[in-house]
């Protein structure tokens, strides 16, 4: 690649901006909610298809900035209906998105669809992670870097085109992909407000799930930003030699002070926060935890959400036997704890929990 396409390459996305501050950009501004209306509605390819703009306004467009900063090179579909994305970025590096079918489509008497397919959208935030979870795939190739703004949006953006999901059909967004999503707090941030505006995506933040490891500070500075985004805390054990020895940065920020910081966490009235709880054979699947885990959830609006460790290539960890899963679950119930066993899908093309990794070049022509 010549210096010249290389310095092309890498132009900044318009989804990069908010509406506010696209309207800073480009003048008049009334320009700014068209450009997000071909954009995020219409999700046009190329600025020269927005009709109504002036074609000097094309120009400057071409000459600043870039659309979409993604490029499909990869899809698995599986036998569920989930499609594993493995995207490229511009500096060629990839990362992973996962379309899930929530629930089917609902067909009346007659034949007709009188409830549409959900979907949700699993998105990265970062290519690797730093955290080094023990059983966790994405974090067996480290850190590479954080993702922008426009590359989160883009996610969104480039899944819903590809499976015609028009711009106003509601889709719920999990940051469960790739990366620690609040290690990378200012350009998520960022990313939530521009999928909530209006005259964008209008995709809500009650819509969107944060799932973080426990960095106890960032849940606060999140919090204190009022979003209305739901968390999901990556609890996985009941103490802390433990959670240690499965998430290392638990030394610094260990169960205790999670708690604490899920405690001040702005939470709509009507909604819980959830715990995730990765359950591997041996470790953590015994009664005993769970009656820990129940007391540790005392005075917070939980719901628990129990994970099959998924296996891979090279992992000590086992996957929990079924029964103990079903006993481990039944126990909290008994004692009231909202409790769901999560139902992994795209298991088939490795697009469950923690399967998600950046791919070299021989892996992405397999
Ligand atoms: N970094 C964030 C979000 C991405 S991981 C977090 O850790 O919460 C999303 C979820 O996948 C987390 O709950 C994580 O613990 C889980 N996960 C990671 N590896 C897994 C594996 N091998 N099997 C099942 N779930 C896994
Ligand atoms: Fe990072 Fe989450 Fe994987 Fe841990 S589980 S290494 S925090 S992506």
């Amino acid at each position: 690649m010549n210096t010249l396409t290389k310095r092309v390459d890498m132009k900044e996305s318009i989804m990069n901006y908010t509406l506010d501050e696209l309207k800073n950009i480009v003048k008049p501004s009334f320009r700014a909610k068209q450009i997000y209306g071909w954009t995020y509605h219409k999700y046009v390819e190329s600025f020269s298809d927005m009709a109504n703009l002036p074609k000097t306004l094309i120009e400057e467009l071409d000459d600043k900035f870039i659309l979409n900063p993604l490029k499909i090179v990869k899809k698995e579909l599986s036998n569920d209906g989930t499609i594993k994305y493995l995207l490229q970025l511009q500096d060629e590096k990839t990362i992973e998105a996962v379309w899930l079918k929530m629930k089917e489509e609902q067909l009346n008497s007659n034949g007709e669809v009188s409830q549409e397919a959900k979907y949700t959208i699993c998105v990265s935030t970062q290519v690797g992670c730093k955290v080094g979870c023990s059983f966790c795939l994405t974090a067996k190739g480290g850190f590479t870097r954080d993702l922008t703004p426009s590359e989160i949006v883009a996610q969104v953006l480039t899944l819903k085109k590809d499976n015609k999901h028009k711009h106003n059909r509601k889709i719920n967004i999990v940051y469960m992909g790739m990366g620690e999503p609040l290690d990378n707090l200012d350009n998520l941030s960022k990313a939530i407000k521009i999928f909530t505006e209006k005259d964008g995506l209008a995709i809500g933040a009650k819509r969107q799930t944060v799932s973080t490891s426990g960095l106890s500070n960032k849940i606060d500075q999140l919090g204190s930003m009022d979003l209305g985004v739901h968390i999901a805390i990556s609890l996985h054990a009941v103490d802390d030699d433990l959670r240690t020895e499965l998430i290392p940065m638990n030394k610094a920020h260990n169960i205790n002070s999670i708690i604490e910081a899920v405690k001040r966490f702005p939470i709509d009235t009507r909604k819980r926060v959830m715990f995730e709880y990765l359950v591997i054979k041996g470790k953590n699947d015994d009664l005993n935890s769970a009656k820990k885990l129940i007391k540790l959830l005392t005075g917070i609006k939980a719901k628990v959400n129990l994970i099959y460790f998924n296996p891979y290539p090279g992992t000590d960890y086992e996957r929990p036997l079924k029964e103990d899963m079903t006993r481990f679950s039944d126990f909290l119930i008994k004692h009231g704890l909202l409790c769901t066993i999560r139902d992994s899908k795209g298991i088939d093309i490795s697009a469950a929990c923690g399967q998600l990794k950046e791919k070299n070049k021989e892996e992405i022509a397999s």
